[in-house]
């Protein structure tokens, strides 16, 4: 089959590969119906080493369900599923308590170990968990909002849980891609009064207006703390979303919380010290978040997607196969695109 592989920074590859099989009795195998190129898939499009091998990528598919392991109960071959970016047994601790990312036995589709998404077909493993079936045929013309639950609409519903968005509530919404796009929208469905959207690209601006944002911030930096903290009534948002994972970006997030207010982190951070920790004490800002348990939350959000409700798709602004998906990464690494759909 043919399948995405990064050899280094820049290097995106799609080759033959063998098929992926059945390994564990818990595992699934899918046929790639929808799979999307990822923000975060630009991190190692930026700075991975030369690997002779070549990584896998893609951890964002719907697909139909071909084969099943001889343990796996819940899921049947022929079954429309949604994959989450992470897999999990749904059975331990962790999974009981909604935070699927964490489960024990679970990982993360990250092409170390693992198949990957960007390509024809995937391995699951723990199938039984994992998986989502979807009450829809393949071609539904809600396949790009019904994609956005395996990693981007559910990370930024997970920024406006963290970060304690409510009913009434002034938000602060730093980045502009596709998880801080679907970030506006999860606020705004949870309440939101005010959404200051935070980023520069006016195509994006103008999507986030669609999704709800009330206001728009295009500085930077301190300026743009101080931008959020004059539209807010001058002591910040009480909710903050980080959907970049920047230093400067963590720094502005942790800056424009209003004292006693809360950031949910969402982007993937590049270095192991936090920024804005000392701002973040003397202001009694909470600071949490990390990788979302986008399967604990599509139970949530797929009846708003299906009764027309919210429309994350429209982060999808190109549609490749598979062999246009190397020019889909430079598209987004160019910011030609926010968020690319691949057909195989
Ligand atoms: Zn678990």
């Amino acid at each position: 089959m043919r399948a995405t592989l990064m050899y280094e920074a820049g290097d995106v590859r799609v080759e033959d590969v063998s098929e992926p099989s059945i390994v564990e009795p818990t595992d699934a195998v899918i046929r790639v119906t929808r799979a999307a190129i990822c923000g975060s898939d630009l991190w190692p499009y930026g700075s991975l080493e030369p690997t002779e091998t070549g990584r896998p990528m893609g951890h964002e598919a719907i697909g139909v369900v071909e084969d099943i392991g001889e343990e796996v109960r819940n899921i049947e071959p022929g079954q429309l599923v949604v994959m989450p970016f992470a897999f999990s047994d749904g059975t331990c601790a962790f999974c009981h308590e909604g935070l699927h990312t964490e489960c024990v036995h679970g990982g993360f589709f990250d092409g170390y170990g693992t198949s990957a998404a960007q390509a024809e077909a995937v391995r699951i493993p723990l199938a039984d968990g994992t998986l989502f079936p979807l009450p829809v045929g393949e071609d539904d013309e809600l396949m790009p909002s019904l994609l956005s639950l395996s990693d981007v609409l559910g990370t930024g519903h997970h920024a406006a849980v963290v970060s304690e968005v409510g009913p009434g509530k002034s938000v602060a919404v730093v980045g502009d891609g596709a998880v801080g796009l679907c970030g506006v929208i999860a606020a705004n469905r949870l309440g939101a009064e005010q959404i200051i959207m935070l980023g520069r690209h006016e195509d994006r601006l103008a999507l986030a207006r669609e999704f709800g944002a009330t206001d728009v911030v295009t500085e930077r930096g301190d300026e743009a703390v101080e931008r959020v903290k004059e539209l807010s009534g001058g002591f910040g948002a009480p909710s903050v979303l980080e959907c970049v994972g920047h230093d400067q970006s963590t720094a502005s997030a942790i800056g424009m919380a209003r004292p006693g207010g809360a950031v949910g982190r969402v982007g993937v951070p590049q270095d192991e010290a936090m920024p804005g920790g000392e701002t973040a004490f003397y202001a009694n800002v909470k600071v949490g978040g990390g990788p979302a348990p986008a399967r604990a939350y599509i139970e949530e959000l797929l009846p708003d997607i299906l009764n027309g409700k919210i429309e994350p798709g429209k982060v999808f602004d190109r549609s490749v196969d598979l062999e246009g998906v190397p020019d889909g990464y430079r598209a987004m690494a160019d910011r030609e695109s926010i968020k690319v759909m691949i057909t195989p």
